[in-house]
């Protein structure tokens, strides 16, 4: 289940480079333990200084085991790129700076891995953070979902996101989803709206 989960993850960041440059800011709307932040501060830091990683979770173990990442992996200088925050994502307009241009604001939705999986994403407010990312993004950029449907409210979360979605103009977004369709006991698909 968990090499699912990572290959789901990994479909997403290479979709993500050739989105994704030097210096932008994005957001990792739910950091875990780390992998996502991580992965897009390598996409973003440049020699420069510039590049900045807005992370949130409502679990302080998950910023904590992201904290511990970054230390471990990553120089104090690209470090101080990335900002932390407890908080719902529903709220990321709270702690992002008004007129910042987002490129890229990425969920990695369900429960921390390790963690206690009886704290999940729920569409409740999954739903008023999709809303707000299409509010921060700016135009080119791009959200990214992973979603899982195997686990008690996944599928129900699942199509939250996709009513999203389909309620989005054609004007504006251009919505995919990519299906894992030999994981049918407990399907991931990842969805990307580029605006
Ligand atoms: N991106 C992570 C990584 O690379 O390890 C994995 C994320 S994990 C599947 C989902 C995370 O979402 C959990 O850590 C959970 O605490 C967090 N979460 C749940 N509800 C949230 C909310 N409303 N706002 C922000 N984070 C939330």
């Amino acid at each position: 289940y968990i090499s699912g989960k990572k290959k789901a993850t990994e479909v997403a960041h290479s979709i993500w480079k050739h989105f994704v440059q030097k210096g932008d800011t994005v957001v990792d709307a739910t950091c875990g333990n780390g992998y996502d932040t991580l992965a897009m501060l390598k996409l973003v830091a440049d020699d420069s200084g510039n590049g900045c990683v807005y992370g949130m979770d409502i679990q302080t173990v998950a910023l904590e085991n992201t904290s511990l990442l970054l230390d471990r992996l990553v120089h104090p200088n690209e470090r101080m790129l990335i900002k932390l925050f407890p908080v719902c994502h529903s709220r990321m307009e709270d702690v992002i700076p008004k007129d910042t241009f987002v490129r890229l604001v990425a969920f990695n939705l369900g429960y921390l891995p390790g963690g206690d999986k009886s704290i999940l994403t729920v569409s409740e407010t999954t739903l008023p953070a999709l809303q707000a990312a299409s509010r921060i993004l700016g135009p080119g950029g791009l959200i990214s979902l992973v979603v899982y449907v195997g686990h008690p409210g996944g599928r129900e979360e699942f199509e939250t996101v996709q009513t999203f979605a389909s309620g989005l103009s054609t004007e504006n977004w251009i919505c995919c989803k990519i299906e894992m369709v030999n994981r049918q006991a407990a399907p991931v698909i990842v969805l990307l709206f580029k605006k």
